[in-house]
């Protein structure tokens, strides 16, 4: 198998932590190719739900040609190359050795926001109804050999690739000069702007890459599912705890797949929408976010990441499903940390639009499937 090696990669930073907010955006906005296939400036806003709206056409001319210059669209060839080992890359801003070779983290080539610094056009047609989008977008790549991704990584190397992405989270989130909204109180440092962390993992969920990586946006868009977590929070069923103390404690026991060292859980949620859904959790933990995490929690978190990936290439194929799922990490002032695993095991049809979801399994079934496979 193919992988990355270090003499080919262009290495700008190698830790993010130690480069400062502003020389983080400059290496984004100076890059001619980034530039290129900037999104729109502004996003819209659903007035009936407050669902977020991007627009990015730049996205669909993502090159499928393993020749050109593209962080996605890497099938490999009939060689077994992709372009992330062949180092045609955007620049790397985070680097660390693992047992097996390194992690890093990269620009991602088409962002779903860009760091704009002049104001938007009054002249632009999305003005009217839209709000201004600024941010950056970055690539985590678990592992520069191509084979390797969370599911199949020593638990030792998840846990660096886990604490350097919580180094960059860090970094961004803490910029008071980002000029983005300030989102979050702490002492340790107040946090502005909003992280989205997430892993699209193969083509029918939006994963154009065959290189195992997950994507960490920074942007002043509030994310619509941080607005209904809050919601929830203030709400008699939230209790001002939280979703994640409120599922700890409502969610029936026979629906719990494991629990590991300092209060992780892995579960399936009583509302499971979709077979093999599942949710990762901490016990007890009041810490919103990523980089707030323990040593403990954070390993145990590589952990259950690593269990239920694992279990998926051997239950999708069960239920006769090519390999696809996404997952998600919620963070913000929403009482709780917690990381949300969505198989690609069904479509979606016109009732779930109409917001009823018609699910082909149980979740005590999802439960045990998980079990059997999980200790
Ligand atoms: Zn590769």
């Amino acid at each position: 198998m193919p992988q990355l090696k270090k003499d080919i990669a262009f290495v700008e930073f190698d830790d993010a932590g130690k480069v400062s907010f502003k020389e983080l955006l400059k290496s984004v906005s100076s890059d001619p190719s980034i530039a290129n296939n900037k999104p729109l400036q502004y996003f819209q806003i659903d007035p009936r739900n407050g669902d977020r709206v991007v627009y990015s056409i730049a996205r669909a001319r993502r090159p499928h040609d393993t020749n050109k210059l593209s962080l996605e669209g890497t099938q490999p060839t009939a060689s077994g190359s992709c372009v992330v080992c062949e180092g045609k890359t955007t620049a790397i801003v985070d680097m660390a050795s693992t047992s097996e070779g390194f992690t890093f983290i990269n620009k991602n080539l088409f962002p779903i926001t860009y760091p704009f610094e002049e104001e938007p056009k009054g002249s632009d047609p999305f003005s009217r109804t839209g709000q201004c989008a600024i941010g950056t977008h970055f690539l985590q790549w678990p592992s520069n050999r191509h084979d390797r991704d969370l599911d199949n990584m020593p638990l030792e190397d998840t846990f660096i690739v886990l604490k350097r992405l919580c180094v960059l989270e860090k970094n961004l989130l803490h910029s008071a000069v980002s000029g983005m909204p300030l989102s979050y109180r702490h002492k340790d440092g107040n946090h502005y702007g909003y992280i989205g962390v997430i892993k699209n993992m193969g083509r029918l969920v939006g994963g154009s890459i065959v290189h195992g990586h997950h994507q960490i946006v920074h942007t002043n868009i509030k994310p619509r599912k941080i607005m209904d977590y809050q919601r929830f929070k203030e709400s008699a069923l939230g209790g001002g705890m939280g979703f994640s103390q409120y599922l700890l404690e409502c969610n029936p026991k026979e629906y719990f797949v494991k629990e590991y060292k300092g209060g992780t859980v892995l579960l399936i949620p009583h509302f499971m929408k979709r077979p093999l859904e599942a949710m990762i959790l901490f016990r007890g933990s009041s810490k919103d976010y990523l980089h707030h995490l323990s040593e403990e929690e954070l390993y145990s978190l590589g952990e259950a990441l690593h269990d239920v990936t694992d279990a998926l290439k051997i239950l999708m194929p069960r239920l006769g499903r090519e390999l696809a799922y996404n997952w998600i990490i919620y963070e913000g002032d929403i009482g709780g940390v917690h990381v949300e695993i969505l198989p690609w095991t069904q479509e979606m049809g016109g009732y779930e639009q109409l917001g009823i979801y018609l699910c082909q399994g149980h979740p005590e079934s999802t439960a045990s499937y998980y079990r059997e496979l999980i200790h």
